[in-house]
């Protein structure tokens, strides 16, 4: 059965991979973006996640297109790195705000729909950081492991409605956001990862489609880890 679908942050990377696997499967799609043009074939929403109103709007105009929104998937995110002696508290915040404080905005907005639907599906894209921590990341990490909170309390709050709400923590992907890292750097994560290497944005998005399919109603409150084992034991 074909669902509305909303992906924060679709306009790139793992968003747009997210995007990508829904549409192929046939949902009804839209994603946000904060700059540029949607992309091609997806319907995009002028959305920055920091902002309520805006949250509010872009919720709006996806539910005159296409329908109330019955799959969020909460993936907007920003790293500000630096160590702890020298992050700001605006770098904190920042980040905090985007990353954690951005997914409450769209959860908050999406449940009154998906309440009234008695159906929906949650998906909060974290970090294999959340739960391991990184240094140079207290603020990433802090927002990322604060997701897990958020899915959970959800999932005990709205479990009864057949609406879950689960996290999915990749670890090193092939996106803008790993682009940046030195060539050393990355080849030293690579041999600290068991598979050996960094994964494609599709195989995250794998993972979120098997959490919004009939297949998964009965997974919720779940970390799932899209991350070559690096995060084992967590
Ligand atoms: P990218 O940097 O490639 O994309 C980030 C996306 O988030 C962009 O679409 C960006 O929009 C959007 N975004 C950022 N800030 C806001 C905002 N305030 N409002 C709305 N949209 C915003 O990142 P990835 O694709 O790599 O990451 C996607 C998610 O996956 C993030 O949450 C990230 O933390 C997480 N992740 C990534 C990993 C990786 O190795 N790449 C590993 C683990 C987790 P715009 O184009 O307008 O800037």
């Amino acid at each position: 059965m074909a669902r509305t679908v909303l992906v924060t942050g679709g306009n790139r990377g793992i968003g747009l991979a997210i995007a990508q696997a829904f549409a192929k499967q046939g949902d009804r799609v839209a994603v946000t973006h904060r700059s540029g043009e949607a992309p091609a074939g997806l319907f995009g929403v002028k959305c920055d996640v920091t902002d309520a109103e805006s949250v509010d709007a872009a919720f709006a105009a996806v539910e005159a297109e296409l329908g109330p929104v019955e799959v969020l998937v909460a993936n907007a995110g920003i790293t500000d790195d630096t160590l702890l002696l020298r992050m700001s508290e605006e770098q904190f915040t920042r980040v905090l705000d985007t990353n954690l404080t951005g997914a409450f905005r769209v959860a908050k907005r999406a449940s009154t729909k998906m309440l009234r639907a008695k159906w929906g599906r949650m998906i909060f894209i974290s970090s294999v950081v959340g739960l391991a921590g990184g240094a140079g990341q207290v603020n990433y990490a802090a927002s990322k492991a604060g997701l897990v909170g958020v899915a959970r309390s959800i999932t005990r709050e709205l479990g009864s409605r057949n609406i879950t709400a689960n996290v999915v923590a990749p670890g090193f992907i092939d996106t803008d956001m790993t682009a940046v890292l030195p060539e050393e750097r990355k080849a030293e994560i690579r041999k600290s990862i068991p598979a050996g290497r960094m994964a494609s944005p599709d195989e995250v998005a794998a993972a979120v489609t098997w959490l919004a399919s009939d297949a998964a109603a009965y997974v919720s409150g779940a970390v799932i880890p899209v991350d070559g084992g690096l995060g084992m034991g967590h």
